[in-house]
């Protein structure tokens, strides 16, 4: 588990085919004393005329603070820079790794050596579950001004001048996503670019930084669709991180939302249905979720499945209270609390009502 720190990678989230882990420090933080001081430099990360690093400064205090990050406004010209400062560290590596081939979508920048059907498969696959995340999450719809499509994160309204309406960008300024072909090529860039020793289980991993740039990067290990479903499953992870605050989600709810999206999209992967099956075979046999819902650093393979399961339920049960518990969540609520506001359940009843739609009576927690 790596700690909290500037600058640096807060959290790295694997998908491990043989030792899932996933991990993100919680924060630590003292009591809020001054609320008034707290709003006052909320007022001063959204003014622009401070320069962008005294910005993030303040924002970083708020989180010394309260313990959740905000994130920090760009103007089009900080946006651009960073836009700017990703091309470049993908040109290297595209020099360190000569047959990536990079293209820049909305909300990606995405370089691959993957053969052209595979590269455009996951360049739509990409769009589309940015799309399904957006309507998930309920991420509005906003008009670029002219002449800013790439512009800042600050949200604008629709305006009769300005041109067709798009989903808000979520990014800082776009999704970093490298997918290698081949296993060796994929550890050398990690070790290289990221310090990152991957074992041979790790599949991808997501790598966010507390100024809100995020890197996929994933590898094919013989099978495309799992391939897509990992990539799926790293860049849900960075949504997840990126929305609203930077303040991790308890580990069954951010592994469960990466899941069910990769299943969601991914229907012919094995991974997500195999951990599926699995899950519900341990609720046979123990009736019980394995206090899945209090982990904190890891979730046995099958409890990946049980907490997909636990997302699609919620999901169809009462979608928009979904993105309230996530928000209520992220801005600091006990997660039990808000399941009670909002869907009447506590942790029993709702490993009850999961394993009642598996077909399986007395499921506890
Ligand atoms: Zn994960």
């Amino acid at each position: 588990m790596k700690p909290f720190s500037r600058q640096i990678i807060i959290a790295v989230f694997a998908v491990l085919l043989l030792s899932p882990l996933a991990a993100f420090a919680q924060f630590g933080f003292e009591n809020v004393q001054n609320s008034s001081d707290l709003s006052e430099m909320r007022q001063q990360i959204e003014d622009m005329s401070i320069p962008y690093q005294e910005r993030l400064a303040i924002a970083n205090k708020i989180r010394d603070l309260t313990g959740r990050l905000p994130w920090t406004p760009m103007t089009s010209k900080e946006w651009n820079q960073r836009l700017y400062e990703q091309k470049a560290t993908v040109k290297q590596y595209q020099a360190a790794f000569p047959k990536l081939r990079c293209v820049e979508t909305q909300y990606f920048l995405f370089a691959s050596d993957a053969p052209p059907q595979m590269y455009k498969e996951i360049q739509i696959l990409l769009d589309r579950m940015y799309g399904v995340l957006c309507e998930k999450f309920n991420v509005p719809f906003i008009t670029p001004s002219e002449g800013q499509e790439n512009g800042s994160n600050v949200q604008r309204r629709k305006s009769a001048s300005a041109g067709k309406a798009v989903r808000q960008n979520i990014w800082q300024a776009k999704c970093v996503v490298v997918v290698f072909m081949n296993d060796s090529d994929y550890s050398q860039f990690e070790m290289r670019f990221f310090n990152q020793k991957v074992s041979s289980g790790t599949k991808g991993l997501c790598h966010q930084m507390v100024d809100g740039r995020v890197t996929i990067s994933c590898r094919f290990s013989g099978d495309k669709y799992n391939l897509y479903s990992s990539l799926v499953h790293e860049t849900t992870h960075g949504f997840s991180f990126m929305r609203r605050v930077a303040y991790p989600l308890p580990l069954w709810l951010n592994e469960g939302i990466s899941d069910w999206t990769a299943r969601t999209l991914v229907p012919q992967a094995t991974v997500c249905p195999t951990k599926q099956k699995q899950a519900v075979a341990a609720m046979q046999k123990t009736h019980s979720l394995g206090r899945m819902f209090h982990a904190t650093d890891h979730l046995d393979p099958w409890q990946y499945g049980a907490a997909a399961m636990t997302v699609n339920l919620l999901l169809k049960r009462n979608p928009s209270a979904f993105v309230h518990l996530i928000d209520d969540v992220k801005d600091g609520t006990d997660v039990e609390e808000t399941l009670i506001k909002y869907y009447k359940l506590n942790y029993d009843e709702l490993a009850n009502q999961l394993g009642r739609a598996c077909g399986i009576a007395g499921v506890k927690q």
